[in-house]
């Protein structure tokens, strides 16, 4: 196990975002938790949405007074084969639990139990199925064990849910971005419902200068006086790259010189990003004007934040879907957003109102070009985005549901 380097962040500094009433909320209960000690413990400290939440919420909770450490687990590329297939059962893929997929995922836990060497903590946070089985062989002492899952497990694979549900009964909570999430049976007594957020001060959202714009548009080689649609993901099946390809080969003859932007960083969790990342570039094929670009191009936070303002419209055409923090990332730089009807995208996109939410290609190709022909529609979409943001999804609010949880526990 590793631990993970964090940075600083000021809770001072988001009040002006926020009235200053949450505010007080937030310091009069992280008072009540005041040098409460905290792990956070997840697959990866980089790509993808987990990574991208803790780097912002653990040094905040340091800010308002709790005593916070984050550490990741570590294992062989088998392992993390594995726990991408558990990822993907739990999202309902057909698969099966083998008896050698149990003695790897019981050997790989137990090695990153023997080397546990982090002290006592009051709470103990483990994010997702990858370390979800480490209080089978670490001794927590008095910590209160909570299992935060982030994916839509909604309608799982049957014998990946057992597998799972069998690690469940040692958590006092269970932590879930809709309830819906947490099946009938599930062996944790307590349910709550946080759904995630944006750090709207992070490299990622924060404004931009004008010189910082520059810089990133070069990096993503696009062209700003012609329409750009992007997509921000993780090169993964469930994301369906292929299907945003199509809507932009729909609609590129009608908008002279549309960009397509696909970005996706490379989890090092997820070893299935790069057979998909070859398979997009082959189904693009020669066309220049679709960018396939990732963390080994150089794009970062401030470029994805680029790509995600200066955007049309932002696609998540997902199947199924934890989140989809994209969402609000695009919706905070007050762009209009399409996305697949599924998971937590409805939370977040409200039909008509700040984006589409679509059920397939023909209908996403419809919205898109609606959305592409009408600016004045998507100027008006883009403030409302921001608004729904502001109020539901900023890092500030799942501060506030964390330490409600722990005070309830
Ligand atoms: N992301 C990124 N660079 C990329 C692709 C994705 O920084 O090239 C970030 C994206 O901005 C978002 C996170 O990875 O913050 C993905 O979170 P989301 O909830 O959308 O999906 P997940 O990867 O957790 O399924």
């Amino acid at each position: 196990m590793k631990r993970v380097e964090i940075g600083r962040k000021n809770l001072a500094d988001y009040e002006e975002l926020i009235s200053s009433e949450k505010v007080r909320e937030i310091e009069s209960l992280a008072g009540a938790l005041k040098g409460a000690k905290v792990l956070h413990i997840s697959a990866t400290a980089y790509g993808g949405g987990v990574a991208e939440i803790l780097h912002t919420l653990v040094p905040l909770m340091n800010d308002a007074g709790l005593v916070v450490d984050w550490v990741i687990i570590e294992g062989p590329s088998e392992f993390f084969e594995l726990t991408k297939r558990m990822h993907n059962a739990l999202q309902g893929k057909e698969d099966t639990v083998t008896d050698e997929d149990r003695g790897l995922f019981s050997t790989v836990t137990r090695a990153n139990a023997d080397d546990y060497s982090f002290g006592e903590y009051d709470y103990v946070v483990i994010h997702d199925p990858q370390p979800v089985a480490l209080p089978e062989f670490v001794d927590f002492g008095k910590a209160k064990l909570i299992w935060r899952c982030h994916i839509d497990t909604s309608s799982p694979n049957e014998s990946f849910w057992t597998f799972l549900n069998s690690f469940l009964g040692k958590y006092a909570a269970g932590v879930f971005t809709l309830s819906d999430y947490a099946r009938a049976g599930i062996a944790v007594d307590r349910i709550v419902n946080i759904p995630p957020s944006i750090d709207p001060l992070s490299n990622k959202n924060r404004d931009l200068t004008e010189k910082e714009m520059q810089t990133a548009l070069k990096k993503l080689q696009v062209d700003r006086s012609k329409p750009v649609i992007s997509q921000v993901s993780r090169f993964d099946p469930w994301k369906d790259p292929m299907g945003v390809v199509d809507v932009y080969r729909a609609l590129k003859d009608e908008f002279f010189g549309l960009q397509l932007l696909m970005v996706g960083s490379m989890a090092s969790d997820d070893p299935e990003g790069w057979k998909i990342y070859d398979d997009l570039l082959r189904y693009v094929g020669m066309d220049y004007n679709v960018k396939v670009l990732s963390n080994f191009h150089g794009i970062g936070e401030v470029e994805v934040n680029a790509a995600q303002r200066i955007s049309d419209v932002v696609l998540q055409k997902s199947i199924r879907e934890g989140f989809a923090l994209t969402m609000s990332e695009a919706m905070w730089k007050k762009t209009p957003v399409i996305g697949g009807n599924v998971g937590g995208i409805p939370l977040q996109v409200k039909h008509g109102v700040n984006g589409y939410l679509v059920n397939d290609i023909d209908e996403t190709i419809d919205y898109t070009a609606k959305l592409l022909r009408d600016r004045d529609l998507s100027r008006q979409f883009g403030e409302q985005g921001r608004g729904i943001v502001k109020e539901h999804f900023l890092t500030t609010r799942h501060l506030l549901d964390y330490l409600k949880l722990f005070k309830v526990l």
